[in-house]
């Protein structure tokens, strides 16, 4: 391609709109453009790179034996009726954005194509002869996202890759996602990224177990805590280690203090001159299930500890049956307004106890009349613990479970692991913390929805048994961004060689002198012939203009045909580095097609 009939706009400044490295980086040099909030148009070298990192996504499921296809992405609102998810993704987290035919039928635009998959297996496979299955499509993703961001790192429109596996039983099934895992590992490595695969949380899509694969970068929107033997890492939400040991307690009879204006731990531990991890602390959430019962919910955990909210939502989800519900579709602090519509006295904010009387609750409609008491592990063997009293100004010190307070009966995980925390594989380990930005998921989905939607085949035996399944994305055109943050420098984007969009640049530094553009048309035709991606820079710009442009855009190689072209010699720059060297015009197509191989490498 010649950059002079190209649409080719670079600019100098960084834009307003974008507050991340690759975002500025990609709008500057033209890769993308914002056509709304979270929706960009791909501009033909993006859309190159786009087209890359697929066929790398593409061969590497192909060989891991999936099939490619290609689902409707208008989705009808009966499937996901079916799975129990229209009313979660439509309403409670709203992801989904929906809308009503001509002939009144409700429809969603496919944030994710789990109902559409199995309500297909359902039909196709009978028989254990069929399985397993794996089937794998590349396609546009719609998410309402809250919070679009970062340019193609949250859309509200993206590229992904989803695979979705049907096995005759668990332990086929734990077989393909390995080998999904194994084909992530080979996808991220062709791509050029540094990348690590992390222990999940499983979300909304359910199901057992699930590993991301994070690439390793400072803007990334998770934090991942992993030890430094390689033998554990895990996204924040769903991380687990040892807390540190609490320091056994200095108060040995139970009594009721005066704690002025200490509604805080580390106000409160000053005061008694106590380590935090001698105190109790009670914290309220109110959780909102689907059927619209509301429940507020008070957490003891260990002082010195905070709650992990995504454990928490965990832990309320496994209990909305005990409400008449499914899942959760709200979780919070109830703030002073909140508390107004069901309080019937102000709270002992700061000043909360285990035993906290539902008295408190009024009666109100939608509302259980009793707190939901759960214990974090950390609280269960503390001794002559300090805590709260129920009354503002004052705690108690010294109190004991089942003395003092009856100990509730759902003891539960739901404390936030943090760096410096021990590991459980190897207490010696600490935990470290790294900023990741996930660029794949994958799920060990069981039988959720193939229950849900009656997908069975019949086993050897002859009997009807529900598939097993498993899921796979990767976002495509955030990993394409994800690059681009993990490879730049002040003068623009180091694309990795198997993702750029072209791989060489050849550059006239002055097209009026005829031999430099003789030189440059030659050198152009026969590297693309060569098979190498060139671009052609033959417009009527300086020097300067155009040498910067190529750093901006960030083409591998880049070949000048400048003054020593007198002695037969071009110079070679290579982006990494800006390592320049002049070699002789014949040498040009080797030279460039050894590097290429060298990066594959
Ligand atoms: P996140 O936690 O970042 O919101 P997710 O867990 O909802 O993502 P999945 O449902 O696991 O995402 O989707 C698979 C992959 O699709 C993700 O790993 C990510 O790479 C990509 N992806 C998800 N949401 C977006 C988005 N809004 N924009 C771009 N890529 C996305
Ligand atoms: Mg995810």
């Amino acid at each position: 391609m010649r950059l002079s009939q190209m649409l080719f706009v670079t600019l100098r400044e960084d834009p307003a709109e974008a507050e991340i490295p690759s975002h500025k980086l990609l709008l500057r040099a033209g890769f993308i453009r914002r056509v709304g909030s979270g929706l960009y148009a791909y501009l033909p070298l993006m859309w190159r790179v786009l087209q890359k990192v697929s066929q790398i996504v593409r061969d590497e499921m192909n060989a891991a034996g999936a099939q490619e296809c290609l689902l409707p992405q208008l989705q009808p609102s009966e499937l996901w009726k079916e799975s129990g998810r229209w009313d979660t993704y439509t309403q409670a987290e709203g992801i989904m954005f929906a809308l009503t035919d001509r002939q009144d039928r409700e429809v969603g635009l496919g944030p994710t194509h789990e109902e559409v998959i199995t309500a297909i297996a359902r039909d196709q496979i009978r028989t254990y002869r069929q399985l397993p299955q794996n089937l794998y499509q590349i396609q546009t993703k719609f998410r309402d996202e809250i919070r679009p961001r970062f340019g193609l790192m949250r859309g509200r429109e993206f590229i992904m890759k989803d695979a979705y596996s049907f096995d005759a039983d668990e332990a086929g099934m734990k077989h393909s996602y390995q080998k999904m895992h194994d084909a992530y590992h080979r996808i991220l490595s062709r791509c050029g990224l540094a990348f690590r695969a992390v222990d999940a949380d499983s979300g909304a899509i359910g199901g057992s177990g699930s590993q991301e694969f994070m690439v390793l970068a400072d803007a990334g929107e998770d934090e991942v805590l992993y030890t430094e033997d390689g033998q554990y890492a895990a996204n924040v939400e769903k991380a687990v280690s040892l807390p540190p040991d609490a320091i056994p307690s200095t108060f040995t009879t139970y009594e009721k203090l005066e704690t002025p204006n200490t509604p805080t731990i580390a106000s409160l531990s000053a005061f008694l001159n106590c380590s935090p991890t001698q105190i109790v602390k009670n914290v309220l959430y109110q959780v909102v299930y689907d059927n619209g019962t509301a429940v507020l919910v008070l957490v003891s955990i260990r002082g010195d500890q905070d709650v992990n909210e995504v454990k928490l939502q965990n832990e309320l989800v496994k209990l909305a049956t005990t409400y008449g519900g499914k899942t959760v579709i709200a979780l919070e602090v109830p703030d002073a307004e909140a508390q107004q519509k069901w309080a019937s006295q102000p709270l002992p904010l700061g000043y909360i106890a285990p035993d906290l009387s539902d008295s408190y609750i009024q009666p109100v409609k939608n509302l259980a009349p009793k707190f939901l008491r759960l214990v974090d592990q950390t609280v269960v063997e503390l001794k002559n613990f300090v805590t709260g009293s129920n009354e503002s100004g004052h705690h108690v010190v010294g109190a004991n479970w089942d003395t003092q307070f009856p100990l509730p009966k759902a003891v539960v995980d739901v404390r936030k692991a943090i760096a410096g925390d021990r590991a459980i594989h190897n207490p010696s380990q600490t935990l470290k913390t790294a900023r990741g930005i996930e660029i794949g998921h994958i799920f060990q989905l069981g039988t959720k929805y193939s229950i849900a939607m009656s997908a069975t085949y019949t086993n050897e035996q002859g009997e009807e048994m529900p598939m097993v399944m498993g899921c796979y994305g990767i976002g495509v055109s955030r990993l394409a961004q994800a690059a681009v943050e993990q490879s730049y420098d002040k003068d623009g984007i180091i694309w990795p060689v198997a993702i750029a969009p072209y791989q060489a640049i050849v550059v006239i530094p002055n097209v009026t002198e005829a031999t430099q553009v003789a030189a440059a048309e030659q050198l152009y035709k026969e590297l693309n012939q060569a098979g190498i991606e060139t671009l052609l820079d033959d417009r009527n710009e300086r020097a300067g203009v155009k040498f910067k442009d190529a750093d901006l855009v960030g083409i591998p190689f880049r070949i000048v045909t400048g003054r020593s072209l007198q002695q037969g010699k071009v110079e070679v720059v290579k982006r990494t580095n800006h390592e320049a060297q002049e070699i002789a015009l014949t040498d040009v197509i080797a030279t460039i097609k050894g590097w290429i191989a060298e990066s594959g490498k």
